[in-house]
């Protein structure tokens, strides 16, 4: 498409690739491809001078393997380990924490090892591993005109007070949230039913979880790699969730996630603030904080009706985003440029355009967000709920690390594939989705939550190890899922 055709053909500078955007879509594809192909000849355009505070800062078990197959390992001194993951329940509001039902999944010493990333450090030291590598950056620049046309992109960029015109074969976009390509080419999204918002900022110095954290926990002392308040903790509660992320000893991230059907405000700073004062323990967690600015993303989930064309290609949030419980931003990103990077590589090497490998890109991609946009459809119904939500988060336990985790260990051809479910494990997921819903909905009408007695506390039972004992894992995992369900029913059942 012709969106703009003022560019002359003079003193174009022309590359393997042009990049829109230098967050981590950008990065991680440029170290993907380097790592085949150390000539490929990269330009990132990134508009902004510094990254402003970003989101996205939590790296779960495939994100990690993936950043461990990047070989920056000496980028992540500067971030704090995470040391598992929990989930706080607390259907009544309470400021005592022996009435806060817990589900906890610490990280044992093993063969995967996580961070809380301090997303716009992360993301400048990105940059610069990269240009050390010999992508070059035009930062801060502007896209001031445009040609699109089939593998032939033309762009002219303002830097520093100089025009520049640069052609390529193929662009990829990653600008995020900006969209660059869907908004200038006009590309549709898919209807979808989740309806998400997200308010967060970042706070100094929260309160010590003395006061507001569940009682000491000896067997995460015992095993984890870490402290508990260095874990990814989620506060769960009715239609919404909070995640509490440290990124180092003084600055943690806190934000939630809500349902916007059931959830309605006029301001979303005064909402936002409302929020912290009422809930029990965020009331605790931010009182004496020092609270940075408020950012309000008011529509979280969208997805693509297409993720490439003739010489254009997108990544990241430019194409899709669906809900970061779980996060699986930085996840799917790692994915995606593995097999973009494959992509571009055997294209420059061969000079052929392999449409039925870029059909297969977009194919897998779409899959696998439809696959969790069924997750996340029907998670926020009882989301709040204690012994609801953690059967429903062992199932998925049982599903993640026996489907990816320990496939992409064993084999590291593995890595690329993102979660997709195959018809049986959709016909299941709908019918577990079914009796967790009927269960929710029959609690509502008798007005009973979930029973839990003091200082309540389930295990996740994930574990990676080195040792032989990983193949039993699964075999745990499956079983801890089945039993976890089968209490639910016969809880279910008595109450009946
Ligand atoms: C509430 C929330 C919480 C999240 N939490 C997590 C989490 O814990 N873990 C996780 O893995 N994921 C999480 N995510 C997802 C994660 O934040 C994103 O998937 C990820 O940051 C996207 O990276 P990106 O590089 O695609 O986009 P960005 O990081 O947004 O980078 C895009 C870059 O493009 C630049 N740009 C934009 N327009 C232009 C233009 N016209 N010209 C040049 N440059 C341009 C921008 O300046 C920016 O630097 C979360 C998402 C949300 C909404």
């Amino acid at each position: 498409m012709n969106e703009n055709s003022n560019i002359s053909n003079s003193e174009q500078e022309i590359f393997d690739l042009i990049i829109i955007g230098g967050g981590t879509s950008a990065t991680f594809l440029c170290l993907s491809i380097l790592k085949i192909d150390p000539e490929f000849k990269i330009l990132i355009i990134e508009k902004s001078e510094t990254f402003p505070q970003k989101i996205g800062e939590s790296v779960v078990d495939m994100t990690a393997l993936f950043i461990e197959s990047l070989g920056i390992q000496h980028l992540l001194e500067k971030h704090v380990q995470k040391t598992g993951v929990r989930f706080l329940f607390n259907e009544t509001n309470s400021s005592d924490p022996s009435k806060i039902a817990e589900f906890a999944s610490p990280t044992f010493p093993g063969l995967i090892k996580g961070y809380h990333l301090n997303r716009s450090v992360f993301d400048e030291q990105m940059l610069d591993e990269v240009k050390g590598k010999g992508v070059v950056v035009f930062r801060p620049a502007t896209i001031v005109a445009a040609n699109f046309i089939d593998f032939n992109n033309e762009l002219e960029i303002e830097l520093e007070g100089k025009t520049i015109r640069v052609r390529s074969k193929w662009l990829v976009d990653a600008s995020g949230r900006a969209r660059y390509i869907a908004n200038k080419l006009n590309w549709n999204d898919q209807k979808i039913e989740l309806n998400t918002g997200s308010i967060m900022a970042h706070f100094k110095n929260i309160a010590p979880v003395e006061l507001w954290d569940t009682p000491k926990n000896e067997h995460w002392d015992t095993c984890s790699v870490g402290l508990r308040k260095f874990s990814t903790t989620h506060l769960m509660r009715k239609n919404s969730w909070w995640w509490i992320i440290r990124l180092d000893d003084v600055n943690t991230s806190i934000g939630v996630v809500f349902d916007k059907n059931e959830v309605q405000f006029d301001e979303h700073e005064s909402y936002f603030l409302e929020l912290l004062e009422t809930d029990a323990q965020l009331s605790i967690i931010t009182k004496n904080a020092e609270r940075g600015p408020i950012r309000h993303i008011e529509s979280v989930p969208y997805v693509s009706e297409k993720l490439y064309s003739k010489g254009i290609a997108l990544i990241g949030d430019s194409g899709a985003f669906l809900d970061p419980l779980i996060s699986p931003g930085l996840e799917l990103i790692g994915q995606q440029s593995i097999w973009l990077a494959n992509l571009f590589t055997n294209e420059k090497q061969t000079g052929i355009f392999k449409e039925s490998a870029w059909k297969k890109y977009n194919n897998t991609f779409l899959k696998a967000y439809a696959s969790r946009l069924r997750i996340y459809s029907v998670a926020y119904n009882f989301i709040h709920s204690y012994d609801l939500f953690t059967a429903w988060l062992i199932q998925g336990n049982y599903v993640y690390f026996s489907g990816l985790v320990f496939p992409s260990i064993v084999f590291k051809s593995k890595l690329k594939n993102p979660l997709r479910f195959n018809l049986m494990e959709r016909i299941a997921l709908n019918f577990f989705t079914w009796r967790f819903t009927k269960f929710q909905a029959s609690r509502e009408s008798q007005g009973r939550i979930s029973k839990t007695a003091p200082n309540t506390l389930t295990y996740s039972d994930v574990r990676v190890p080195k040792s032989f004992r990983f193949y039993f894992v699964p075999i745990q995992l499956l079983l801890k899922s089945l039993k976890a369900y089968l209490i639910l029913e016969l809880k279910e059942i008595k109450k009946a």
